[in-house]
């Protein structure tokens, strides 16, 4: 049986997968070995994901941001699918999670692990409570065998709602929001009207050893994570987060990866708190989280509410950031929101990597500060996050060519340009008006995500088209154009 990167750390094997993660995040292959080892990061890399350029996530390394995606009963098939996916890896997710919940489940999935450079994640209950009327009559054995089917495909992470127990949801009765995650609630449903004990919490091991086989990396799901600010760090979360602590230790004894997921709605004041509480239990096991949305009153800007809150957990130490999009809690995002809410997080990811004093993750800033202050407007647009709209929000002023090279721009005007002036004073005092010491992206120490352009993954394995069931299915873009 092929080994785990787990097992391969702990044996002292550097793996091709370190090695190349150590490339993108420019440090020591044996220091991603090290860390994989003692469980503070992990490669999510099933096996038959051929087409993945491996990536890692853990606190020590760049903080890296996840993009849902995935249709629902009322909207979009494979070729929709793939064009979000596709708009999700343009503009720097780091990994993607298809969240389907609507038909094709199977046929998305395998399109979607196909043509993704990135590690796909999955919540297999979504695909049980599709096989039965009643979400209570899920059998432990659908379970297993959904599981193992969907770990057979290659999927590299899995969402397993195995740490709400039957004895939690009592603590949950006076809250404002109740169970808001949607795989906490079925499982909550199922716990109840069968008088048993979570099914995932009883067959875990059984998991664990479907995912040693593939090398599918946990993601503990936090079911009783905090809907609202009142709910949050209450005692049904922290119950729940001790059993993920426990849970964590009984999947390493197994060889298998583990990240642990988190909330969801915290005043600000409390997110540093919640984090450092997770590192503690869970021994240092990366925190996955959810925004967390640091306001309730924001519907339609919740990528900014949430944004606001991921900052502050990846200052605290939280390793992959969950976007969400303007439309949480009010629809399905479409590609639109798929690129306002990845920018959101990219930002979110990077402002705290340049806090939090990672190598190079400044220079960035810097490059683009420079061709700011030198009125090197083409240079500006390509270091943006987000290249196109940067040009465009420029362009709708100030079109001409003639405007790329001018000493303002729309906002002040010729006359206000405070930089203009300055270079002018500068320039009359006979002091530099031009930068001596310009940042060289090329020489920097940074990882590959504090650098631009955003979504540069190796695509050189994913293929061009992608055939399921003898129907081929073109994304709108390849990748390999990015
Ligand atoms: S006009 Fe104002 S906003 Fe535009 S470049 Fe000059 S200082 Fe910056």
């Amino acid at each position: 049986m092929a080994k785990t990167q787990l097992q391969w750390a702990k044996a002292g094997e550097i793996t091709s997968a370190m090695e190349r993660v150590a490339e993108r995040e420019n440090c020591d292959p044996d220091f991603v070995r090290q860390q994989v080892a003692d469980g503070q990061a992990v490669i999510p890399n099933n096996h038959a994901h051929e087409s993945l350029d491996p990536m890692i996530i853990g606190r020590e390394f760049s903080t890296k941001v996840n993009a849902n995606i995935g249709n629902s009963d009322t909207t979009s098939g494979i070729e929709g699918e793939l064009r979000k996916l596709h708009t999700a890896v343009h503009y720097g997710t780091d990994t993607v999670m298809d969240l389907s919940t609507g038909e094709n489940l199977d046929n998305i999935r395998s399109a979607n692990i196909e043509h993704s450079p990135v590690p796909v994640g999955t919540v297999p209950i979504y695909e049980a409570v599709k096989h039965v009327d009643n979400p209570a009559d899920i059998t432990h054995e659908l379970l297993l065998n959904i599981i193992e089917k969907q770990a057979t495909q290659g999927v590299d992470y899995m969402t397993i709602h195995a740490g709400v127990l039957m004895e939690h949801l009592p603590l949950t009765d006076g809250r404002k929001t109740g169970i808001v995650s949607r795989g906490g609630s079925i499982l909550a449903q199922w716990i109840e009207e069968n008088g048993m004990q979570n099914p995932l919490y009883t067959k875990f091991e059984d998991i664990c050893e479907i995912f040693a086989e593939h090398d599918v990396t946990f993601s503990l799901g936090d079911s009783l994570r905090p809907g609202c600010l009142a709910d949050a760090s209450d005692e049904a979360q922290f119950a729940e987060l001790d059993t993920l602590g426990e849970l964590t230790r009984t999947a390493w004894d197994h060889g298998v990866q583990v990240m642990v997921e988190g909330p969801g709605h915290v005043p600000m004041d409390e997110i540093a708190d919640n984090v450092e509480r997770q590192q503690d239990v869970c021994d240092g096991a990366p925190f996955y989280v959810l925004g967390p949305l640091v306001t309730d009153v924001a519907p339609g800007y919740d990528h900014i509410t949430s944004a606001i809150g991921a900052t502050e957990a990846a200052r605290a130490g939280a390793a992959m950031l969950c976007y969400v999009t303007p439309k949480e809690h009010l629809g399905l995002p479409d590609e639109v929101d798929v690129r306002d809410g990845l920018a959101a997080y990219r930002i979110a990811a990077h402002a705290a990597d340049v806090a939090n004093d990672l190598p190079g993750a400044r220079d960035w800033d810097d490059a683009l500060s420079e061709a700011r202050y030198e009125f090197d407007w083409r240079r500006q647009f390509e270091l943006a996050l987000d290249p196109e709209r940067a040009q465009e929000y420029h362009d709708q002023t100030l079109p001409g060519d003639n405007y790329k090279e001018a000493r303002f721009c729309s906002m002040c005007g010729v006359e206000f340009c405070s930089m203009r002036i300055d270079q002018d004073a500068r320039d009359a005092d006979g002091e530099m008006s031009s930068i001596d010491d310009e940042t060289d992206l090329d020489a920097s120490p940074s990882a590959d995500v504090n650098l631009p352009p955003v979504g540069t993954h190796d695509t050189s394995r994913v293929p061009d088209e992608v055939e399921i069931n003898g129907v081929t299915f073109t994304p709108a873009e390849s990748h390999a154009d990015d």
